[in-house]
């Protein structure tokens, strides 16, 4: 899963709530994603949580890995073109 996790206070619509005075509600969880060239802001329930903390993490790992290896054959296919 791609997308970067937030944790944030939110303001709700009543007038006369705590969170007009600063003390917002939550924090809550939100994964920002970007996609189809536009950026999405999605809410976390605190029962998924980990789920996605997981994914999310799983995915930078990956995306570190590929980015590794497109480095290492760029640098073999130099050589060899080089060489
Ligand atoms: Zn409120």
């Amino acid at each position: 899963m791609r997308g970067v996790l937030l944790c944030e206070g939110r303001r709700c619509s009543s007038a006369g709530c705590r969170c007009r005075r600063g003390e917002l509600h939550g924090p809550y969880t939100y994964l920002a994603v970007y996609a189809d060239g536009r950026s999405r802001t999605i809410y976390v329930p605190q029962a998924a949580r980990a789920l996605v903390e997981q994914h999310v993490a799983g995915t930078q790992r990956n995306e570190a890995l590929l980015s590794e290896i497109a480095q290492i054959n760029l640098e073999l296919l130099l050589r060899r073109a080089l060489g």
